[in-house]
């Protein structure tokens, strides 16, 4: 898909509205549009990589922000003590549905463990 075409490249541009917690240079996040815990956050690298498996050697450093990232927000939405849960879907049988790469950050409700 070219990016354009991207809904989360048009978050990145704010040509589709978003809930956005934390915005640097590398990385956005912001709040699920349909929530599946009290908190559901999605953190995203700004450039368009497709998924997990599009990631390189090169962006390494990104995951590494998006990782730290998601801890600080975890922090300041509350989540440390009661824990929480990070999740990225890569393609069509890990439930991929939007093909920019993204972190789901979960937390505010003890979750089920295995995910279906
Ligand atoms: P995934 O199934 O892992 O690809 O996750 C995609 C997520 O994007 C889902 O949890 C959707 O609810 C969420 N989503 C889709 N459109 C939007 C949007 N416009 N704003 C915020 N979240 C969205
Ligand atoms: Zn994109």
């Amino acid at each position: 898909m070219a990016a354009n075409e991207c809904l989360f490249c048009k978050i990145v541009l704010g040509d589709v509205p978003a809930d956005i917690v934390h915005e640097d240079d590398q990385v956005l996040a912001f709040r699920d549009i349909n929530p599946r815990a009290p908190i559901h956050i999605l953190i995203i690298p700004k450039q368009h990589l497709e998924s997990l498996a599009s990631v390189a050697d090169e962006n390494r450093d990104l995951m590494g922000h998006m990782m730290l990232t998601t801890k600080k927000i975890a922090r300041d939405e509350g989540l440390s003590q009661s824990g929480y849960r990070t999740v990225i879907n890569i393609g069509a049988d890990g439930g991929q549905t939007v093909n920019h790469l993204h972190l789901h950050l979960l937390g505010g409700r003890a979750l089920r463990w295995p995910p279906g």
